[in-house]
């Protein structure tokens, strides 16, 4: 277990250094802002949304190593999505980060299982799940920014 303690780690810091998507998408058809004051985190996602498909995605912005890493990984985890899984994936995701996963539920997340750890740290689970709050706020066309709080 501590082996698998040790890469989910090493995914994360990885993913936080060089997060994937890092960018704008200047034709992005849907966008918004998310926050957590908590920990200072604070994201844009952008969205390409064709149909019910999630063309592309991406984010910019600054915040500590687990929201950047999340960010990253969900990027990566939603392209070429439909809404529907971008939805059950966040709710499998939520359950993952806040101790409620079901048995099974962490190898359904592929990569995102890093962030198992997280379900320790109840004030992190603001961290890793802050692009996800945006990304839903973006797909819903929300134009206020999401806060944490
Ligand atoms: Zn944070």
């Amino acid at each position: 277990m501590s082996d698998l303690r040790d890469l989910y780690q090493e995914i994360i810091l990885e993913h936080s250094k060089q997060p994937r998507n890092y960018r704008a998408i200047p034709a992005a058809n849907h966008k918004a802002e998310g926050y957590n004051p908590l920990c200072g985190d604070h994201f844009t996602v952008y969205l390409t949304l064709e149909g019910d498909t999630i063309r592309d995605v991406s984010f910019e912005g600054s915040g500590c190593a687990i929201s950047k890493a999340s960010a990253s990984m969900m990027t990566q985890a939603l392209k070429g999505k439909s809404r529907a899984d971008a939805e059950e994936l966040f709710e499998k995701f939520h359950k993952l980060v806040t101790g409620h996963a079901e048995s099974n539920g962490a190898e359904s997340l592929g990569k995102l299982a890093a962030f198992s750890g997280v379900s320790e740290f109840p004030v992190r689970v603001k961290c890793a799940t802050l692009a996800w709050h945006t990304l839903q706020a973006a797909l819903k066309g929300e134009q206020e920014a999401v806060s944490t709080e």
